[in-house]
């Protein structure tokens, strides 16, 4: 008896798992793969090689669409953005969030425009011209690549905005009327502030999502200055959120532990290449997602993160080649 129902969870188990990857891999290759009242947010593996890069798209149930960075890697081929959005037949993005203007996280987005990417409106937080003097090092602050970019959507008619702490960005949907909020948790010109002058990094617009009981906070690559000014300030800057995307490629010079302690993530979602990851430079990040039990999903070794947003829950999914069962869905608080 014991073992007939052991056999039948066992089967029903398997009937679930088949059926989540079905939505999975049906979803993938379909604009509108949202349901009434889910929220999906997809980390696409843009890292494949060596460099990092962040790309991040959040699809809302009227099939509005936010992206938050298009990212290149500097060795990455070009088009693993503009090829997604072809598969999914993707023509229009409500609002793109450029996290801070490095190229790992905006240098794909005129390609994506040229490739037919229809897109409202950019917020982009435009650092001060003296970090091009001071970032001189590959990849980092480059500001006439900057301004060529922001004038390629001056002339594109595409609007751009600063916003400032605590701004709505997004409301869920076109109309409004879905209850989700993306809003901007901090946001500092990297020269100006309490914390001081920190680095383009720090100029990271840091932006959380809310829908039902999940809240998912994206940093960017958030470093340790203003890192540690937000966990000192916590009690005014609510960092708390269940699904973390790991600032800075896990890479050292990220935010504090004291950060990730008041986050307090159930899961971490890291934009980087394989080797990034294992390297000494992402070691803190990992054994202190490891220390906090968050569970841990990296591009280069996921692929893309799928995480589908229920009201009282959400699950996670990978396009790994690694068997789905490893990627059993996430509940939060049910
Ligand atoms: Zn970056």
């Amino acid at each position: 008896m014991l073992n007939r129902i052991f056999r039948s969870l066992n089967s029903l188990a398997l009937s679930l798992l088949w059926v989540g990857i079905f939505f999975g891999l049906s979803g993938i290759t379909s604009n509108r793969l949202n349901a009434e009242d889910q929220v999906v947010l997809t980390t696409l593996h843009v890292s494949p090689k060596l460099a990092q890069a962040d790309c991040h798209l959040l699809e809302f149930p009227d099939g509005s669409k936010v992206l938050i960075d298009a990212g290149l890697g500097v060795d990455a081929p070009r088009r693993i953005i503009v090829d997604y959005f072809k598969k999914r037949q993707i023509t229009f993005l409500d609002l793109v969030i450029i996290s801070h203007c490095h190229k790992d996280h905006y240098g794909e987005l005129l390609h994506l425009i040229k490739s037919g990417v229809k897109v409202g409106r950019v917020i982009v937080n435009v650092p001060d011209p003296i970090f091009n003097d001071t970032e001189t090092f590959a990849g980092g602050y480059d500001h006439r690549d900057v301004q060529t970019t922001l004038n390629f959507l001056a002339q594109q008619k595409i609007p751009t905005e600063t916003p400032t702490t605590g701004q709505r960005l997004w409301n869920g949907s076109r109309d409004g009327h879905f209850p989700a909020l993306l809003e901007v948790v901090y946001l500092y010109d990297g020269v100006h502030g309490p914390n001081g002058k920190g680095d383009v990094n720090d100029t990271s617009i840091i932006v959380r999502l809310s829908y039902g009981k999940t809240r998912v906070l994206f940093t960017g690559d958030l470093n340790y200055k203003l890192g540690k000014y937000l966990a000192d300030n916590s009690n005014i800057y609510d960092l708390r959120a269940d699904i973390l995307k790991v600032p800075h490629h896990g890479a050292e010079g990220l935010a504090p532990n004291e950060f990730f302690d008041k986050v307090a993530p159930k899961v971490a979602i890291v934009s980087a290449p394989k080797t990034l990851w294992f390297s000494l430079r992402d070691k803190r990040a990992r054994d202190y997602l490891n220390h906090l039990k968050a569970k841990t999903y990296v591009s280069g070794l996921d692929n893309d993160i799928i995480v589908t947003i229920f009201k009282k829950y959400y699950t996670v999914k990978t396009t790994s080649s690694k068997p789905q069962v490893k990627q059993e869905p996430k509940v939060a608080t049910p």
